[in-house]
């Protein structure tokens, strides 16, 4: 093959652009994955509340009941002061207190029910939500799963690129892997070609007489205005 440190130099700086955008792409697919993690999390999140709201109802379901066996306790133990009473003071004291014990027993059985009903409602919203958010999170982690192997993929394309870079500038002068070096760390396109025989593919500054001969000979420009480098495309090629 004939040496052509020029259309090396260009095959190398169309390497460097798909590397970059090889990047940006990965970039975007972590904001994206970003975002599956984001809603995978919403969705965990929103159960759990409703899981927490039975929790809670069941929490006072038992405290009721609780309440409830202390009560029928204390009647018993009435009943008992009852069956024993020795004298009409004791007699009056324990119908008294069971009376008191019996529409303590009547106000609580109300909220008793109404906790159990809460809990039942409680338990059919955790249900139903379950078992939506399980297909939700189901739909979710095969995107996440399909994203992370595409950035992976990505990512080792990337690192085969970079390793193979180094045979890319074989035969390109120094002088110019130099400025192109310089000029990339500006300009996401430090090198562009003529436009319209006369402009910067750049900034589109005209570029001299001079330079233009320059440039039909093969050399490398770098432009006055932007200080990218100008190329003239080969006629042929593209
Ligand atoms: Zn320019």
């Amino acid at each position: 093959m004939e040496h052509d440190p020029f259309g090396t130099f260009i095959d190398l700086i169309k390497f460097d652009q798909e590397t970059i955008s090889l990047d940006k792409k990965i970039k975007k697919s972590l904001d994206e994955l970003q975002q599956f993690e984001d809603k995978k999390k919403g969705i965990e999140d929103a159960l759990q509340a409703v899981h927490e709201q039975m929790v809670q109802a069941r929490k006072t379901v038992d405290e009721k009941e609780l309440e409830m066996q202390t009560l029928d306790a204390r009647e018993k133990d009435q009943k008992n002061h009852l069956d024993n009473a020795t004298n009409q003071k004791e007699y009056e004291s324990a119908t008294s207190e069971i009376t008191t014990l019996k529409q303590q027993q009547m106000d609580l059985e109300e909220g008793l029910i109404a906790a159990w009903n809460k809990l039942e409602s409680a338990k059919k919203a955790h249900a139903h939500k379950k078992a939506a958010a399980e297909e939700e999170i189901k739909e979710v982690v095969e995107l996440i799963e399909q994203k992370e192997k595409e950035i992976k993929e990505a990512q080792a394309t990337v690192e085969t690129r970079d390793a193979s870079r180094d045979d890319k500038q074989k035969g390109v002068p120094e002088e110019w892997l130099e400025r192109y070096k310089v000029m990339r760390g500006r300009v996401t396109n430090p090198v562009v070609p003529v436009v319209d025989g006369i402009s910067c593919g750049g900034c589109f500054y005209i570029i001299s007489p001079q330079d233009m001969s320059r440039l039909e000979k093969k050399a490398l420009v770098q432009c006055k205005a932007c200080y990218r480098l100008i190329y003239m495309k080969q006629k042929g090629s593209e």
